[in-house]
């Protein structure tokens, strides 16, 4: 008894630290790991992934991936200022990079580490499409979904086991369960969906950031009907299969377009 009272003393206050809050969204998230971890582990798997893959020799295209990049780059800075919350973004080192793949993916790893895979690129068709895909994945990184599904993950497996034990005793099972957060876990067979939940905060935050940035919003309701045009394939590709794209989303995102076509506006 006295010992079930002790675990939640202790959940207790472990959540009273690591309670976090999005940014725009307001919503509050429980964030077990030190955002130093999340850094380090970021950097350790990005250049394990340079070195097993092939940047694009197309220069314009790669231009373009850095130019979106740099763009978005800024009116996230420039949102987080405004908020007085630029302490969460003093880690960052930006970088965007192309990436030979046939692959149809893209992500954004906690630093501000971008990949897009040269396989998505056919979806995204030009500039406006390819910051609807680099604004979501962005999104998803500074709302730290990463550390949230991490947290949650380790939670359901490690119980009560204290989050530094888990990390040093278990570093397998911390490596796989942070692949699996930042969809890059096909090869282990753990690829988690995005929930609904961060799905509608990536789109919602992505979309203003885009906007922001200079690019048209509307753009995402085309991209997103493509996506999930290719739902048909055998093997759904890695970018659906952790952002289910339905007639729900699409929906959704057009509710999201007046607010983003704010920022639009402004930024013209
Ligand atoms: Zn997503």
């Amino acid at each position: 008894m006295r010992k079930a009272i002790r675990l939640c003393i202790l959940f207790f206050v472990i959540f009273l630290f690591a309670c976090n809050t999005v940014p725009i969204t307001g919503r509050q998230q429980l964030n077990l790991l030190p955002s130093q971890t999340m850094l380090s582990m970021s950097l350790t798997q990005y250049d394990q992934f340079l070195k097993e893959n092939q940047l694009s020799r197309d220069p314009a295209r790669t231009q373009m991936v850095k130019q979106v990049g740099a763009r978005i780059q800024k009116a996230v800075e420039q949102y987080f200022a405004d908020q007085g919350m630029s302490d969460e973004l003093a880690d960052y080192a930006w970088e965007f990079n192309l990436v030979e793949s046939d692959e149809i993916n893209a992500w954004c790893m906690p630093g501000g580490k971008v990949v897009v895979y040269t396989g998505i690129l056919p979806l995204t068709q030009d500039e406006n499409g390819l910051a609807v895909v680099m604004g979501h994945e962005i999104a998803h990184a500074v709302a730290q979904h990463g550390n949230e599904r991490m947290s949650q993950g380790l939670l359901a497996q490690m119980g009560g086991v204290a989050l530094s034990v888990a990390l040093e005793t278990r570093p397998e099972t911390t490596r796989q369960l942070w692949m699996a957060a930042y969809g890059l876990g096909a090869q282990y067979g753990l690829v988690l969906p995005y929930s609904r939940l961060h799905e509608n905060e990536a789109d919602q935050l992505g979309l203003i950031f885009m906007a922001m940035a200079g690019y048209d919003p509307r753009a995402a309701v085309g991209f997103w009907q493509r996506m999930a045009a290719k739902k048909g394939g055998q093997s759904p590709p890695e970018f659906l299969s952790t952002h289910p794209s339905d007639k729900n989303r699409i929906k959704n995102i057009q509710s999201l377009i007046p607010e983003a076509m704010i920022y639009y506006n402004k930024s013209g």
